[in-house]
């Protein structure tokens, strides 16, 4: 939530992360946002889930914590994950500006559920100073989607055509739950999708895991999976042939369509 009443600009974050490796490319200063508007069932990261809590800073707080870690932060920069980093998108955009400023590379994680293609002028503004967007794309049947997460996937593949109609290189992650995500077709219909991105760079097909489950013990929240097994790296790895089988496909037939 940004605090407007102030000349200068206030984000709430969960926390930071100074030596992050697997959110975007090289070793990066990880700023986790408070507050998301969708509750992922297998989300481990329910503490961030709350709007207004955590910590408040300025951005200037936030690229000064960066520059004390700069020196490591080899092929890196800054990435904002959370919770959903757009929900505060005027803190986030003002961080990215400023970061651009001084050269730092930006990566946006993101759930895309806020972007509405009605109204695009504030991602337009970020996008100005976005080097990467990573993009979960949780489920591609809207129904299945809502089941999922609360939430249909309109507006989160509308923000994917977006970035890719204005050019920004995109990763997109899926992750992969027994029972839930790991359904063939749903996988080749994916990556049919996906071949329709043309600044996708990178797809990173995830295991569902269960780490999260002690925080939802913590918060006095019932886990919603339950029992269900952690994914295994074939399953995973299975999951992912199939979504490239479906975009390698979609794509032959584009090509052919153009001859
Ligand atoms: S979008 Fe991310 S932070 Fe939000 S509920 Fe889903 S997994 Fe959790």
């Amino acid at each position: 939530m940004n605090d407007n009443t102030n000349t200068v600009l206030k984000g709430h974050i969960h926390s930071t992360e100074s030596f992050g490796t697997v959110d975007g490319p090289g070793i990066r200063f990880v700023i986790f946002f408070q507050g998301c508007p969708m509750r992922c069932l297998y989300c481990h990261n329910p503490d961030t889930w709350s709007v207004g809590g955590g910590r408040e800073v300025t951005t200037d707080e936030l690229l000064a914590e960066y520059e004390s870690v700069k020196e490591f932060m080899r092929g890196g920069g800054i990435t904002c994950t959370g919770g959903e980093p757009t929900l505060q998108m005027d803190f986030l955009t003002e961080l990215f500006e400023k970061a651009h400023e001084k050269g730092i590379h930006t990566c946006l994680d993101s759930c895309g559920v806020t972007f509405n293609k009605s109204h695009p002028e504030k991602f337009e503004r970020l996008i100005r100073s976005t080097d990467l967007v990573m993009l979960d794309i949780k489920h591609i049947d809207p129904e299945e989607h809502k089941k999922l997460t609360g939430h249909d996937n309109k507006n989160i593949l509308d923000f994917a055509d977006f970035l890719s109609d204005h050019d920004v290189p995109v990763w997109i992650r899926h992750v992969v739950v027994p029972g839930i995500t790991d359904n063939k077709e749903y996988l080749y219909k994916l990556g049919r999708r996906l071949a329709h991105i043309h600044t996708m760079k990178a797809l990173d097909v995830l295991p569902y895991h269960t780490m999260g489950k002690a925080k939802y013990e913590q918060l006095g929240l019932e886990y919603p999976l339950g029992d269900t097994e952690p994914m295994s790296h074939e399953g995973a790895k299975a999951a992912r042939d199939e979504i490239m089988r479906g975009l390698k496909d979609e794509l032959a037939e584009i090509i052919r369509n153009k001859k």
